[in-house]
């Protein structure tokens, strides 16, 4: 089978758009339970909870993620909250951890897009899985990394796709901490009309003042969903705590985004 021939229905199941929210890293079990209760009782249309468990950082001896234990926590969020999870795998002992662990969403992130061993040693490990897996964009403007690693999914018989735009490394200083470049991730949704894409606001913007025009603006284009980062106390955050918002300003700007029918 081809990526063309995809149908995708997979998305079909959840709200429109689909909105994938919490926090950059899992931290503690309370940091995630009391997000998710934030979330939760924001009432927003939110059906699907995030968290890294493995963070790959640009440079060593930061905070590289909480690990294995971090599981339990997602486990326990949607035992208590009723939330589906994600979270991203970077090599195959992630994949086997989170499979067992029942995490019913996968991405694959953007430093692990761009190498294509990395990619096939996930694809192998996930083979034949009917999770959604999400592939983000590389973090250079490569349209066949990105392509790439959708066939190399496929090839293992992963057929439940997606795809996340989260913008582009650049060395140019602009407002954004990875340019949208919107043509490439049009150009995919050309090619690929069938795969569902959302956009990541969150690691394009870098910042919190950002996020909602260009969710707004992937809403304008027929994305199907977002992925948003928030926190119960963003500025506390041990990652990315620039850009993370609490669950009631991502209330807010979920309910002030204008959506097209005709699209999605
Ligand atoms: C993330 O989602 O927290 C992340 C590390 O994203 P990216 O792979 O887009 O940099
Ligand atoms: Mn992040």
């Amino acid at each position: 089978m081809e990526l063309k021939e995809l149908k995708n229905e997979w998305v079909n199941e959840f709200p429109k758009p689909l909105i994938i929210a919490g926090p950059c890293s899992a931290e503690s079990e309370s940091q995630m339970l009391q997000t998710a209760k934030e979330i939760k009782e924001s009432n927003a249309d939110i059906p699907v909870f995030r968290a890294g468990i493995w963070k790959p950082r640009t440079k060593p001896n930061g905070f590289e993620g909480v690990g294995v234990i971090g599981l339990n926590w997602l486990k326990k969020v949607k035992e208590e909250y009723g939330f589906k999870t994600a979270t991203e795998v970077a090599n195959a002992n992630h994949v086997f951890a989170a499979l067992e662990a029942d995490v019913d969403i996968l991405w694959i992130g953007a430093r692990s897009t761009v190498n294509p061993f990395t990619v096939q040693e996930i694809a192998v490990a996930l083979r034949g899985t009917k999770k959604p897996v999400f592939v983000k964009n590389p973090v250079n403007p490569d349209l066949a990394l990105w392509i790439g690693a959708m066939e190399r999914l496929l090839g293992q018989g992963v057929e439940n796709l997606g795809a996340i735009h989260r913008g582009f490394s650049t060395y140019q200083k602009t407002k954004y901490r990875n340019i949208p470049n919107w043509q490439i991730a049009l150009d995919f949704r050309h090619q690929f009309p069938n795969i569902p894409m959302i956009v990541d606001p969150s690691h394009i913007c870098g910042n919190r003042t950002g996020l909602a025009a260009i969710t707004q603006e992937a809403m304008n284009v027929g994305y199907q969903g977002a992925m948003i980062e928030s926190h119960f106390s963003p500025d506390d955050a041990w990652s990315d705590a620039s850009q993370q918002i609490t669950p009631a300003v991502l209330a807010e700007l979920i309910s002030n985004l204008k959506i097209r029918n005709s699209d999605i």
